[in-house]
């Protein structure tokens, strides 16, 4: 029997906001494909960025936020998303994290613009912008440091099937199905004992397909990142770099850190040592902590020093 006007449920509104970030979470929405339609059957999207030209915040049930908090507009923007929405879901490790963007916090502003337009190759005027541009806040900030965040969907952008189940759970009044599980868990690797005495970055040699990246050298982040994007990195050949952010056990324990977990685990089934794993990861900190230093879940752990890591490193090429 057909469904009557008068019967069919008031659609599902959503406002969606993007702040400082790469877009590519908004671009995931597309991403899944014929589930969309399911979706799109059950809401109204009021504001959205790449959809629709409102510049006011219209009230809505749902409010999608991506990217951090780096300059007043994006402060100002999340605010007006918060009053105008019933819900808030924090989208992508940006939002959650400060992510990628969030590395910002190991350098200053005039580094920052020295490195995007001063001494950037590809840009004309070598002239930082001085109109048209929001200010830049002191750091970048993951979006419940500024406001109340509901639901929190990492990932770098999560995979759509979380996004998805993410946007169901809220339209059927459920919790969403997402686990606690690493990527490991649905990596096809195998860990085994090795006589491997020495950590390879990841550009050295061919990594062989079988066994786990740490078993061969290879620094793997899989062990400790939650799996919100179905473990495509290590099942394809590259190493998990950690971009849907840390496990559940890494942020809530003050004493686990990423470094220590991954020396633990590697030193375990290799030759090489825990305080060499350790000097690497330190060495490499902008990268192996890229997406989540910005957080106060990492940055304000007892180990986690990376400013002075950081120092080391750079000492070590004056
Ligand atoms: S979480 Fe990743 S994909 Fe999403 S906006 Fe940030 S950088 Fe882009
Ligand atoms: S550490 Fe990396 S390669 Fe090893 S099992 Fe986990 S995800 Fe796979
Ligand atoms: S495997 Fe790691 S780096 Fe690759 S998408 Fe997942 S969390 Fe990100």
């Amino acid at each position: 029997m057909s469904q009557t006007t008068s019967t069919k449920k008031a659609p599902v509104t959503i406002n969606t906001e993007w702040l400082s970030d790469c877009s590519g979470c908004h671009v995931a929405i597309v991403d899944m494909h014929e589930k969309l339609l399911n979706v799109l059957e059950a809401i109204e999207i009021l504001h959205c960025p790449v959809l629709t030209d409102i510049k006011d915040y219209p009230k809505a049930n749902i409010g999608l936020v991506s990217g951090a908090i780096r300059t007043e507009h994006d402060r100002h923007a999340a605010e007006e998303m918060r009053k105008s929405c019933d819900v808030i879901i924090a989208w992508g490790s940006c939002a959650v994290y400060g992510g990628i963007a969030g590395a910002g916090i190991v350098h200053s502003k005039e580094e920052i613009f020295d490195a995007v337009y001063g001494n950037n190759k590809t840009t004309i005027s070598h002239n930082s912008p001085t109109t048209g541009i929001s200010p830049f806040e002191k750091l970048v900030t993951p979006i419940d440091e500024v406001i109340n965040v509901d639901l929190y969907l990492p990932g770098c952008p999560p995979h759509p099937a979380f996004i998805f189940d993410a946007l169901l759970s809220l339209l059927e009044g459920r919790a969403p199905k997402a686990t606690k599980e690493s990527v490991c868990s649905r990596c096809n690797r195998t860990m085994v004992h090795t006589d491997v005495d020495k950590i390879k970055k990841n550009f050295e040699g061919v990594a062989e397909k079988e066994n786990c990246f740490l078993s061969q050298g290879y620094i793997c982040l899989g062990s400790v990142t939650l799996d919100r994007c179905m473990s495509p990195c290590p099942t394809n050949g590259m190493m998990c770099t950690g971009c849907a952010g840390a496990t559940m056990q890494v942020l809530t324990e003050p004493n686990r850190d990423i470094r220590t977990e991954i020396a633990d685990r590697m030193s375990k089934i290799t030759k090489i040592s825990r305080d060499d794993i350790i000097s690497e990861i330190e060495y490499s900190a902008k990268s192996h902590y890229s997406y989540t230093m910005a957080s106060k879940m990492i940055g304000k752990k007892p180990t986690f020093l990376i400013k002075k890591w950081i120092a080391n490193t750079e000492a070590e090429y004056e």
